[in-house]
């Protein structure tokens, strides 16, 4: 049998959470520049979110695209959402 492609990007971690389990949290990533942002009060547009376990630490997904990023700019994307 064949992985699909959705198979190939879906990870797991060590303990076998996945990024839609309520234990893995999402991990927002700033440019240099939007970290600069944060001391000045204001809320930049993440680059990228990562999900990492809470158990392990280990990083089960990432997302990067800009409609994403604008959607979760200013709250984490729910389980239902990842
Ligand atoms: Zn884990």
């Amino acid at each position: 049998m064949y992985a699909s492609v959705v198979d190939s990007i879906e990870e797991r971690c060590g303990c076998g959470h996945d990024r839609a389990h309520p234990m893995v949290r999402p991990e927002k990533s700033y440019s240099f520049w939007g970290q600069i942002a944060f001391g000045l009060f204001y809320t930049p547009l993440p680059i990228a979110i990562r999900f990492r376990c809470g158990k392990c630490r280990a990083v089960v997904g990432a997302i990067d695209e800009p409609e994403l990023m604008q959607k979760f700019r200013y709250r984490e994307p729910k389980p239902e959402e990842r």
